[in-house]
């Protein structure tokens, strides 16, 4: 009898979120691990909320986390073989050659730094780092970062085989950005650090070569609105507009 392969409607549960900065794809990072600041948590959903699940996992310093592209889901239909990887400008890749997250099974895995659990708000809570996630993107799994096993120095890196610079230009804030920066310091202790590598990050040429000097942009992090500008050879950040109801971070 031929066997047939298994082409199965395969289910999977959400079994956490994501607490993340970005809350806007605009000015997020391209991988984990670039942008400085760029922490959160992911949050455990019921009934995967249970604390013996997390056995051993304090003695890993990364984990890799599955997710769904939530805001990236297009119809199998329309699914095409190759996409743009923005360090390529116009030039398309295989869509299996990429990270991107429109492939045909919207899932992303991001390596992130781990940093322990607790219970927030009596949600049972992994701190991370290093995100490259949207806000609220459902997680499918978590598994340890095995080093000896996913270590591989002889790795070749194909079209992304440098790590995306940064630009070096200063990042400066107005007197009113500064004051309210350091009122969102209590609950935010990481968003100056967010702003300044988001801010250089984004501002490379193959992403913004179009960019406008004296023109005013927004960038959201958390529920904040950062307005900023480019100067010839420094960034200004104009303020940062946080809304009527604060929520928690
Ligand atoms: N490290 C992951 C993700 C790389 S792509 C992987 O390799 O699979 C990272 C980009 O995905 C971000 O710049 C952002 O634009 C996008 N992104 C992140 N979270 C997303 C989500 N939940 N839905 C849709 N796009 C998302």
């Amino acid at each position: 009898m031929p066997i047939t392969p298994p082409n199965l409607p395969f289910h999977f549960e959400t079994i956490g979120l994501i607490h993340s900065p970005f809350t806007d794809k605009f000015g997020m990072p391209r991988q984990t691990g670039l942008l400085e600041g760029a922490e959160g948590w992911i949050e455990l959903l019921p009934p995967w909320n249970r604390q013996e699940a997390l056995q051993g996992l304090n003695g890993f310093s990364h984990l890799w986390v599955v997710f769904v592209f939530h805001q990236a889901t297009r119809d199998p239909a329309n699914w095409r073989p190759t996409v743009r990887p923005p360090r390529l400008g116009a030039k398309r890749q295989g869509v299996f050659a990429t990270r991107s997250p429109y492939r045909p099974n919207p899932i992303g895995i991001s390596l992130l730094t781990y940093h322990g659990w607790q219970y927030k708000a009596g949600k049972l809570c992994l701190r991370v780092g290093g995100l490259d996630l949207l806000d609220q993107t459902p997680v499918l799994d978590i598994k340890p970062y095995v080093p000896y096993a996913d270590c591989r120095p002889e790795a070749r890196g194909g079209f992304a085989e440098q790590a995306p610079q940064s630009d070096e230009l200063p990042v400066k804030f107005s007197p009113l950005a500064e004051q309210q920066l350091n009122h969102a310091a209590i609950d935010y202790p990481n968003l100056d650090r967010l702003i300044r590598s988001t801010l250089r990050h984004n501002l490379r040429p193959a992403y913004f070569g179009h960019i406008q000097q004296r023109q005013a942009f927004g960038l959201k992090l958390y529920h904040f609105n950062i307005q900023w500008q480019l100067h010839a050879d420094w960034i200004e950040v104009h303020s940062l507009i946080p809304p009527a109801q604060k929520p928690t971070p």
